[in-house]
């Protein structure tokens, strides 16, 4: 067993509730992200990035994908 000293940290008075722990918890949760459309071909994109389907970014072809416009 392991030799821990109790009286040199606070020790919890109680346990924790599962209630008490699922309230707190409740603020983990992660935001989902924002999504806009492309302007070229529809499809949804995260903002300030190219988009996947077509590889354009503010108008103008920044990467070249394999189908010309989907
Ligand atoms: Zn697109």
């Amino acid at each position: 067993m392991l030799n821990l000293d109790l009286q040199r940290f606070g020790v919890p008075f109680r346990r924790t509730s599962k209630t008490k722990k699922r309230m707190r918890r409740t603020h983990l949760k992660k935001e989902a992200g924002e999504v806009l459309k492309c302007s070229k071909c529809g499809a949804p994109i995260r903002p300030h990035r190219a988009c996947t389907k077509c590889g354009n970014y503010k108008n103008k072809e920044v990467i070249k994908t394999d189908k010309e416009e989907a």
